[in-house]
């Protein structure tokens, strides 16, 4: 039996066929996060993927926000399943049950914990041994504390406790646990590029509560005899060795270094690693001691800011023999009549896979599909209309090239993706240069480089174009939108051009704009990374 996470950061990050990523991912259940989508967003084919069975919990909120899925194959179909933490958001058939003493909890808390869409369990039968069991899997996305507002610090604090909750209730009531996806808190100092940046490291609140919902190596368990810590006492079954939890990461890895599974994507730190480890798949102590046979991280994977992490555990799966009710085959828009039209659009959806065999890059799937679907009968429109579509993230794209530049695979992609006529990548490119001039563009940083630009323009010409229009007209257009921004200044270090941003802080230096040397984030120490390179812009109408 194997698990995978991933934080895809959008499901688009699935363009290349959904059934496809989630094969390609070998595993028997994959839980992703992130999502973003809602149920106005979701459509068929993210919905109902042949060989798997699927569980979503949405955000009740904002649109296209949060969210998390889990795909299990067919030979992995659970018996239970259930949206949500608390409980309120089921109807208690086919529901996972046992949820803990919520006292602590008023019932409003309750339900904006369970608001945002962050939690999809789902309860498995399995073989251990000879002898049949149960694993409940929990897939959580856990609320990340923007420092910008407060107000979510405690939000995420309230999130992990009831997580705890649950997870022990299950465990209690003898089941097994795995809880699995972005808690997004490092745990240790070794899962953190540069823990020394931050002042008492063990003093965050979430490291906290992991230190005490997770069972801790020997070291820690003598440490903490000495030092009994109140916190983990209270909350944990057994002061001395923490929690009932085990990170299976750590498990396996207790000393590797550099094993991040985030970047952030603003710095372009992926290509010098300068990351985070805030994926995890944790189980509890017996499972992962007995059971767990090998876990790691995917760091070669592309298509998100976050990396896959996987688990592989000795027993094996029985699935149930029909999925429980919150199994999206089963929600109305997808069943009766529809079912009859799904059938015309998996053919149509085959094919159109077929075709883009080299499309493994992440793109703007729902979009185009939500069209498509609108356009269904359209069949042989819809390649042509999906590029239309999906040059509204030509951006995107662009800014994926350009910061992870190392593998040649996603090239490849790239250029098929510029392939649509001259008149639907200049949508994207007014757009891009509205962003820039505007300052939007805070978190896209190369984009607003001319090298970017001639990136995109020589990409251009690359490209077999059959229908090629005036190639002058599209230069002429080109300099017309862009010479706006100033010419970049080059860093001292690295002589190479900078990049433009925008200071986005409110205080009085917001919307001021200035330079900065161009290359990736990194540690101090790393030549390749970014130097300390920064010039304000002069004023400039
Ligand atoms: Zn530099």
């Amino acid at each position: 039996m194997k698990l995978v996470t991933w934080n895809i950061n959008g499901i688009r990050t699935f363009r290349g066929g959904i059934k496809k990523a989630l094969d390609s991912l070998g595993a028997d259940i994959i839980c992703v996060q992130e999502t973003k989508v809602t149920r106005d967003l979701l459509d068929e084919r993210t919905a109902i993927v042949d060989g798997y069975n699927s569980y979503f919990s949405f955000s009740r909120g904002r649109s296209g926000y949060s969210g998390v899925a889990t795909y299990c194959k067919d030979s992995a179909t659970p018996y239970a399943a259930e949206e949500g933490l608390t409980g309120l958001l089921t109807n208690h058939e086919g529901a996972v049950g046992s949820y803990g003493d919520q006292s602590e909890f008023c019932s409003e808390e309750l339900q904006l914990l369970d608001n945002e869409g962050r939690a999809v369990i789902t309860k498995h039968r399995i073989m251990c041994q000879d002898q049949e069991q149960t694993v409940t899997v929990i897939n959580v996305y856990c609320p990340r504390a923007d420092p910008e507002k407060p107000e979510r610090k405690q939000f995420k604090l309230q999130f992990y406790k009831l997580l705890q909750c649950r997870a022990e209730a299950i465990l209690k009531d003898g089941s097994h646990v795995i809880v699995l996806g972005d808690v997004n808190t490092s745990h240790r100092p070794l899962d953190h590029c540069d823990p020394s940046d931050i002042d008492d490291f063990d003093e965050n609140p979430g490291r906290k509560w992991l230190n005490a919902f997770l069972h801790c190596g020997k070291q820690e368990a003598e440490r903490n005899e000495e030092e009994p810590d109140e916190e983990s006492q209270e909350t944990s079954t057994d002061p001395i060795h923490g929690g009932t939890f085990m990170d299976t990461f750590r498990y396996f890895h207790p000393t590797r270094t550099n094993a991040f599974t985030c970047w952030s994507t603003l710095t372009g730190a992926r290509q010098t690693n300068y990351g985070t480890r805030i994926d995890y798949i944790f189980a509890d102590c017996q499972l992962a001691t007995e059971q767990f046979v090998a876990a790691d991280i995917m760091p070669e994977v592309e298509g998100s800011d976050h990396c896959p992490v996987w688990g592989q555990l000795s027993c094996s799966l029985l699935p149930s023999s029909k999925p429980p009710p919150l199994c999206t085959r089963y929600l109305p828009e997808f069943a009766g009549k529809q079912q009859k039209l799904s059938r015309f659009l998996v053919k149509v959806e085959q094919k159109s896979i077929q075709s883009e065999q080299r499309d493994a890059l992440p793109g703007s799937q729902e979009e185009g599909e939500r069209r498509e679907n609108l356009n269904s009968f359209g069949a042989g429109n819809i390649c042509g209309k999906k590029r239309v579509l999906t040059s509204d993230s030509v951006v995107a794209k662009g800014k994926k090239n350009k910061t992870i530049n190392t593998s040649s695979k996603p090239q490849g992609s790239l250029l098929s993706f510029f392939k649509p006529k001259l008149t639907n990548v200049i949508p994207s490119t007014v757009a891009l240069a509205r962003q820039c001039e505007s300052g939007a563009l805070e978190s896209r940083p190369q984009l607003c480089t001319s090298s970017t630009t001639e990136t995109l323009i020589k990409t251009k010409h690359l490209t077999p174009q059959p229908r090629e229009p005036n190639k002058g007209a599209s230069l002429v257009f080109w300099k017309s939108v862009l010479h706006g921004p100033p010419p970049p200044p080059s860093c001292k270090v690295h002589g190479e051009p900078c990049v433009l941003r925008t200071v986005k802080k409110e205080g009085p230096n917001m919307g001021k704009q200035f330079f900065v040397c161009a290359r990736p984030q990194g540690h101090a120490s790393n030549p390749e990374a970014r130097c300390n390179f920064f010039a304000w812009v002069e004023n400039r109408k």
